[in-house]
């Protein structure tokens, strides 16, 4: 594995600056794409299965997160709060407060159950400037939230369709689990104190992970303070292990909140919270595709997906009308004229790109292309029009295989 430290830099994915502060990573342009994609798939994802959008702000009353308990038992990992007036208010150390309150901004019956709340959004944690690096422990964090509102019948399947959502992703972008852990209260006053409801996520989640035929590890003092949790952990280049995705199963805050439904006999009922998150925090998984790929993303990720590579000066109007079709075609695309270097220079220069189209005397005057695969496959040459739509094809599949006959 890479180091994604020196090869973010090397790759001009990300920046920081002390001027700005530490844990506080700025994003390149083609980190921002990598980014982007990245957080446009799991919007997709969240969408087909039947999440609804939703953006909160980043602040929030202490009062907020005295009610979801956040404040007594979470708050040696959050900013001290900003005095406004005779307001105090605080950056949000996680978003669940915020989707309560949306929950409860109206009432519920029981039929749009099991409600699906998503959102991409920033929160913060004061981490210590002495863990702080890169991007796997920063003080701003995009994380990629979502609860869902349920009844209790609910639960095991709603905790389910989480997890599919969590295999298939990594699928899709090549991360490998490293382990699977069920994350359990331990000593200590971190928890809240209801011990049948902690007892009775975690036979939940057993349940869950056992019909799923997952293999797991039940942990000690990793449970968040309000319940229970599925943690998927990865491994990071130095062999340190972290928490990428979880689901956990809340009965605390949705009590906190006074959330309810109406159920088929008229009466009120509390839902139950499960929280998901499928990427986890958008910089930790960024971190790891580029630890895991080494800079060289799934075509659909990468910051440039063609390179147009003329031989000499004579094709390049032939290579300018070819980038105008890519872009044309959605592809991300860059031109590496001839003034730029040698030709050997410029295919070097472009390893990393998935896609690179050497255009000599041949295929400028037969309107072909003849494609260089980044694994180092050389393809025919095709017209044109087909190799573009064959790449385009590729990243629209967001696949792994960069090329399929
Ligand atoms: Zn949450």
């Amino acid at each position: 594995m890479f180091d994604h430290k020196k090869l973010g830099r090397e790759l001009g994915l990300f920046g920081s600056d002390p001027l700005v502060g530490a844990g506080l990573p700025y994003w390149l342009p083609d980190g921002a794409v990598v980014r982007h994609e990245l957080e446009e798939y799991i919007r997709g994802e969240e969408r087909r299965a039947g999440y609804q959008h939703v953006y909160s702000p980043v602040l929030g009353k202490r009062e907020l997160y005295e009610i979801s308990g956040h404040w007594s038992h979470y708050s040696e990992d959050m900013f001290p709060p900003m005095q406004l007036g005779e307001e105090e208010v605080v950056l949000r150390p996680s978003l669940c407060p915020h989707h309560a309150v949306i929950y409860r901004s109206r009432s519920h019956s029981y039929r749009e159950l099991p409600l699906r709340m998503a959102e991409l959004g920033p929160m913060y944690r004061s981490e210590l400037s002495g863990v702080l690096g890169g991007l796997t422990r920063v003080r701003a964090i995009q994380l990629n939230d979502g609860h869902i509102f349920c009844t209790l019948e609910q639960v095991a399947d709603e905790a389910r369709g989480a997890l599919r959502l969590i295999r298939r992703a990594y699928q899709a972008l090549g991360i490998e689990a490293a382990r699977y852990r069920l994350s359990l209260p331990g000593a200590g006053g971190k928890y809240v104190a209801a011990p049948e409801l902690w007892e009775r996520s975690v036979a939940l989640l057993t349940e869950v992970l056992e019909s799923e035929g997952i293999e797991y590890q039940a942990e000690e003092g990793e449970a968040a303070f309000y319940g229970p949790k599925i943690d998927v952990q990865i491994r990071d280049s130095l062999g340190r292990e972290a928490t990428l995705s979880t689901v956990q199963v809340d009965f605390h805050q949705p009590e906190r909140f006074d959330l309810h439904y109406i159920g088929a006999d008229g009466a009120k009922h509390r839902p139950v919270m499960v929280h998901r998150a499928i990427i986890g925090s958008v910089e930790r998984a960024v971190a790891h595709l580029i630890e895991q790929h080494g800079g060289a993303f799934p075509a659909w990720l990468a910051p440039v997906q063609v390179a147009l590579l003329p031989v000499s000066e004579d094709e390049l109007p032939q290579a300018e009308a070819l980038r105008a079709r890519c872009l044309e075609a959605g592809l991300r695309v860059e031109l590496a004229a001839p003034e730029q270097g040698s030709l050997g220079a410029r295919i070097r220069e472009a390893r990393l790109v998935p896609y690179q189209a050497v255009i000599g005397a041949r295929e400028a005057a037969d309107g072909l292309l003849a494609l260089r695969l980044r694994d180092g496959r050389r393809l025919d040459p095709l017209p044109q029009g087909e190799a573009l739509d064959r790449i385009a094809a590729r990243v629209a599949a967001r696949g792994a295989a960069l090329w399929v006959d």
